[in-house]
């Protein structure tokens, strides 16, 4: 038996294909584009990368974009007033901050300034409540990202046996409560869960977050599991340089599992397509009408 593969590229793709042509005929009929801002503080050399390709990916699908390059001394009220303006600002429907902030700045304070419809990203406390409430609000883009690919993939997830592996605010948790709406019986695994292969094992859902590569082996697979891996982790390449891989041992879960994601190829395109996705709703909801139909939850 050999897994299915899930090409995140492929439906990646398809999904920014049907945005471009939601944000035509919402251009059209508003008289103005979606307006994404992202806020880049220092010279992180990843962020950086995750930045002009959410620029160029915004760009292609008729977003308009506007990036913010702070200095990496930038003050968390510098930060705050610079948030505070992009609230107010009515051409700008979203408003990412990009993470890891300098350590001078509070994450926390600077999310939780964000005006909670123009949080895209999804973590401020106010879309964290109402995700968690059944509530429409924003929703993290790599779960649901997740989640649109399981539902393409196996359709209603209902009663399905679920394990989320990793618990942080940002992948984690948000991919349980999606889940659970979905009508999912979801187990949330952490580095303090005991029998940890055996939970996986029993899993026809399993969602890898822990950031530890190739760390799922063949054996902690359920066979015919439908296998989504969220991990990004570079590793040293024969060739002497680096390459990245998951958090799931590939060659070896494709022999047990019923589908996989690859990475890369898998998660990543639908991350930057569901920030797409969450700003056209952001700017849907912004002009009072309803955001297209499978964007969001
Ligand atoms: P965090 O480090 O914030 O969280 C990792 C989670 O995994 C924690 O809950 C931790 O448990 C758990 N964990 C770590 N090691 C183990 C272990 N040995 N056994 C059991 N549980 C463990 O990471 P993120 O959630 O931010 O990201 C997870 C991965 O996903 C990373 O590789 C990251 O690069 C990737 N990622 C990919 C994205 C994409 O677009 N494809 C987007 C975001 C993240 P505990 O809470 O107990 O410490």
């Amino acid at each position: 038996m050999s897994a299915a593969i899930i090409d995140g590229k492929a439906i990646a793709a398809q999904l920014r294909t049907r945005i471009a042509a939601q944000v035509a005929r919402f251009r059209q009929s508003k008289g103005v584009a979606p307006g994404l801002a992202v806020v880049l503080v220092g010279e992180d050399p990843a962020s950086q990368v995750y930045v002009r390709n959410k620029g160029k990916a915004s760009v292609a699908a008729g977003i308009d974009s506007f990036e913010h390059r702070l200095d990496a001394a930038t003050s968390q009220d510098e930060l705050l007033a610079l948030i505070g303006r992009l609230n107010a600002d009515p051409s700008i429907h979203g408003i990412l901050v990009q993470l890891p902030l300098p350590p001078q700045i509070d994450a926390g304070r600077v999310i939780d300034a964000i005006d909670p419809d123009k949080d895209v990203d999804g973590f401020h406390i106010s879309n964290v409540g109402r995700l968690n409430t059944g509530q429409p609000g924003m929703v993290p883009c790599t779960p649901l990202g997740c989640l649109m690919m399981l539902r393409d993939h196996l359709g209603d997830l209902s009663g399905a046996e679920a394990v989320v592996l990793g618990r942080s605010n940002i992948v984690g948790k948000p991919m349980a409560q999606l889940l659970l709406r979905d009508n999912a019986t979801v187990t949330i695994a952490h580095s303090r869960t005991r029998d940890l292969a055996d939970i996986c094992r029993r899993a026809e859902i399993l969602v890898a977050a822990a950031g530890r590569p190739g760390m799922i082996g063949a054996d902690w697979i359920r066979p015919g599991a439908t296998v989504i891996d969220v991990g990004i982790n570079r590793v040293p390449a024969a060739s002497g340089k680096t390459r990245l891989v998951g958090d799931v041992e590939f060659d070896a879960a494709v022999a047990v599992a019923g589908a996989i994601t690859p990475v890369p190829g898998g998660v990543g395109p639908m991350t930057i397509a569901c920030l797409l996705a969450n700003t056209l709703t952001a700017a849907c909801r912004a002009h009072g009408v309803p955001a297209p139909e499978g964007l969001t939850t």
